[in-house]
Order: structure tokens, then sequence, then C-alpha cells
């Protein structure tokens, strides 16, 4: 797609009221693909503003006709589903395959599922003597992340809209185009001016500002721990309801009666896909003693066999990043037996696929979130040991439990601090709430209870 000089506000692309920019690079050959305005503070306040504006005829039409709008914007994301692809591989650096089935598939989905929920859900219902109401929250403001760039924007503006809220977006910095294209969707499907706006900038300005802005009555934010914690106290200290998704370091628990092969092969999948850019990966994985050093094998040749198939990660600041918990885990006695922090290119924020054997649960590598493709295999002695180590951090976004019986991997997952459990590689549900425990955040997406998250109750007693 052709980059916009504007911003997408009320309905139409504006100029942004100064001339700053930034630059959009493709992570994959540091080639710079285009320009898109830096918005500031006044044009995060003109956008509030058509929000609020476009808010009451928005809040008061009819859900069925909000669900029309909903499906008519998934059916220009499933016309330009290549388009999306492609920007999503220049900008994020994803391979083209994985771009058209993830990166444009699910957003699809979740379009499509709310376009559903805003027709099906009960927005009035009898409790005794009152009617209860699930009136929508108001102005929303959405600050996104680029790790999944349009399924992370899907994911807030269309349950947004389903409950009748209006929306200022302020993504990543790193990938802005994938939102011009979705402010593009939005205004062919007929969205009236002002439900949804676009102030792409930096986020210690757009950002900030939008989260600050009084006149916004719920922000919702995903991206890393450290900037969450900011934003949920400026919510705080305005009393507007604040939403968080943050990162993760999850466990993929391997119990010893689990095809020890399957549970290696996905859960190294798991870990490579995205370049390992995913805040729900299983970056432990956490195996029994007496079948480690075969799991770290199996790993080992998994990860060698990724070779050159996965992308770049996002941006020469992600390549620094990921290198330096590289070099620390090899510093911290961790032994690499795939990978390293050597690029495997001269051009483009390749990291090879990499795996650390003998990492205990108190180094760097195995507490913090490195967001690249980096695994750590750990091992544990017993099932009382395994938990306490998947338990082990600040985060609880995700899981996975393997076993060979499936009442035994939920029982285990039941005992585990975090949001989502995948059970024996269960499927992707992009109508489960997906959020966190913990410093993983607060808050739900995707589904009914991602609607929840836009609408507050006003009861009537009769
Ligand atoms: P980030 O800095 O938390 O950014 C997320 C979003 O917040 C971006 O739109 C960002 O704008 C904006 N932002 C930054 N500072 C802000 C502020 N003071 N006020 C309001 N908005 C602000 O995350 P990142 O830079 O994309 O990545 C850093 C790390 O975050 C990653 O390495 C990873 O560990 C984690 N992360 C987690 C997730 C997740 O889904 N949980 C996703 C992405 C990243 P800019 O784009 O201009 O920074
Ligand atoms: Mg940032």
């Amino acid at each position: 797609m052709k980059p916009h000089d504007g911003l997408y506000i009320d309905g139409a692309w504006r100029p942004a009221a100064g001339q700053d920019l930034i630059e959009v690079v493709n992570p994959a050959d540091e080639q710079v693909i285009g320009h898109v305005p830096a918005g500031t503070a006044l044009d995060v306040d003109s956008a509030v503003r058509a929000a609020r504006a476009a808010l009451p005829i928005w809040a008061a039409t009819p859900p069925a006709e909000r669900s029309a709008r909903l499906i008519a914007l998934r059916d220009v994301l499933v016309a330009r589903r290549e388009e999306i692809a492609e920007t999503v591989t220049a900008e994020l650096g994803a391979p083209l395959a994985f771009s058209q089935t993830v990166h444009a598939g699910v957003p699809i989905a979740v379009a499509g599922s709310y376009a559903e929920l805003a027709a099906t859900h009960g927005f009035e219902e009898r409790v005794g003597n009152s009617t209860v109401h699930h009136e929508p929250v108001g102005v929303v403001g959405a600050i996104t992340p680029w790790n999944y760039p349009l399924h992370q924007i899907v994911a807030k503006v269309a349950p947004a809209l389903a409950a009748g809220c209006t929306v200022v977006l302020k993504p990543a910095e790193n990938t802005p185009l994938t939102a011009q294209l979705f402010a593009e969707a939005v205004h062919e499907a007929g969205l009236p001016a002002g439900v949804f706006n676009l102030v792409t900038g930096l986020g210690q300005v757009a950002g900030q500002a939008l989260a600050e802005h009084p006149d916004v009555d719920l922000v919702s934010f995903t991206g890393s721990t450290a900037v969450g914690r900011h934003i949920g106290a400026v919510a705080g200290g305005a009393v507007k309801r604040v939403a968080l998704e943050l990162g993760g370091k999850s466990a993929n628990v391997i119990l010893p009666s689990a095809d020890l092969a399957k549970a290696v092969g996905v859960g190294v999948a798991n870990v490579m896909s995205n370049s390992g850019q995913t805040c729900s990966a299983w970056t432990r994985m956490l195996v029994h003693t007496s079948q480690y050093d075969e799991a770290v094998e199996l790993a080992a040749a998994a990860a060698a066999k990724y070779g050159d198939r996965i992308g770049p990660v996002v941006s020469a600041r992600q390549l620094d990043r990921v290198r330096g918990y590289i070099e620390r885990g090899v510093a911290e006695g961790a032994r690499l037996v795939a990978g390293g922090a050597q690029p495997p290119r001269e051009k483009g924020y390749f990291v090879s696929p990499t795996v650390f054997a003998d990492v205990t649960p108190q180094m760097t590598i195995a507490q913090e979130e490195i967001f690249g493709p980096v695994l750590t295999v750990l091992r544990y002695e017993d099932e009382e040991d395994a938990l306490r180590i998947a338990n082990g951090t600040v985060y609880g976004l995700a899981g996975a439990v393997w076993a060979g019986d499936e009442a035994e991997a939920v029982a285990f997952a039941r005992r585990m601090d975090t949001g989502q459990v995948d059970i024996n590689g269960g499927r992707f549900n992009p109508l489960a709430p997906f959020g966190g425990y913990k410093q993983s955040g607060v808050g739900r997406e995707l589904g009914a209870h991602g609607l929840a998250e836009y609408l507050q109750t006003k009861s009537l007693q009769f």
C-alpha cells in the first residue's frame, strides 16, 4: 500500500499539526519503505474531539446496525487480505506465508466474531426488579504494539465498535502502514466519521498524550510491562478505566507421560514463529530430569531445522536487545545448543533460532521477556518442582501442559498462575478470553469477555 501523509481524523485524511515524520524500515533488508506523520498532542486532541462528537450517535445506533458495519469491515479485510499480508511482511519482516495465515487471517476471524457478538450479545438483562443496561464506556484510547500489528488493533477496535464506543488509535511507530491500511478499511466499510480515528506517532509523545487526555474514558494498551505500569498509573490518577495486555514468560510443561518428541517439536515451533515476538510464547520449556538430555537434543535439532526460514526481528533496537540477552545467558552459565548472538546474515535484523540448555530458574534469560527466537530449557525433579518453576516469574500470560492423559494435564494446568493454557497442543481459539495473571496485565481481550471491557452497566429499578 501507498503510505498516507496525513492522519485519519473525523472520516478523512488530514495534515498533522507538526512537520515531524516517522521513517518506516523493512527489517529484512533495512530499506526505508515510507514515512508517516509523527502526530503530537494537538493531533491527539483533534482526534479525541472527533471521537467524542461521534459518540452519542454511534452509542445509540442499534447493535444490529453496528454489527452490519463490522461485517462490512470484515469483508473489506477479506478483500484486501493479500495487501495486508504484504504490508505486514514489509514493515514487520514476517515471512509472507505467515503473514497471510496469521497476520491477516486472525484479525479477519476476530472482526467476524465481533460482528456476530454485536448482533447477539444481551445488552439488556433483568435482575429481580431491575433492568440492567450494558452501555458503551465512551471514548477509547487504544495503544498497540508492532508484534501482531493488525491483530492487536482489531482485538481492541472491533469490540469497542461492537460495544458502541468510539476510538482513537495510536499504533506502534514500527508498524504504522498496517494501521493506515486498517483506517482505509474502516473508511471503505462506511463507518460514520469520527467513530474511528488514527494518530500515528511516537509513544512518548502521541501515546502519552492519548493516555493523559481528560476526555478519554478508557485506555486500552498492549505492550511492555514497563510502559503498561506507567499507563496504569496515569489512568489511575484520572480514575479512568484501563486495560493492560503486557509481557509474558510462559512455561511449556512437559510431564513424563507426554509424547516428548511432539511436545518439544510444537514447543520449538511456538517460540520460533514470528521470530519469537509473541507475548504468549512458551519461552521456558520444563522437562523432567529423566528426559532432559533427550529433550535438549530434540529441541536443538528442531531449532537448527528452522535455520533461515524465520524472519528478522522488527528493528535494530530489538536486534541489540535480543543479542544482549543471548550474551547474558552465556555469561550466566547457560549452555548454547543452537544459534547464538552472531548475526546469521549481513543485512537485515536476523537472529538465528537459539536454544539454551542448563538454564536455572533464576537466570535472567529464564525471568525476563526476550522477545526474540530464544528458547530456554529447564530441568525439574518432580511435579511440585515443575509447578514452582512454572509459577516462578512475575508474569502469567499463557502456557502449555503435555501429558499422556488429558485429565493429568488439566489438573496441572489448573494450578498454574496464568490466563491461558494449551492442553496437549490445543488450538488457538479467537473466542476464548486472552489476558494475564500477575504482571501480565489487567483485563481480557477476545470474545464476549473482550466485549465486556468496553461496556459499563446502568441499573434501572422498578
Ligand atoms: P512498548 O514500548 O511498550 O510499546 C507499545 C506501545 O506503547 C507502542 O505503540 C508505543 O509507541 C507506545 N508507548 C511507548 N511509550 C509510551 C508512553 N510513555 N505512553 C504511551 N504510549 C507509549 O513496546 P515496544 O517498544 O513495542 O517493545 C518493547 C518490548 O515490549 C518488547 O521487547 C517486548 O518485550 C514487549 N512487547 C510486548 C508485547 C505484548 O503483546 N505483550 C508486544 C510488543 C512488545 P512506540 O511504538 O512509539 O514505542
Ligand atoms: Mg517502544
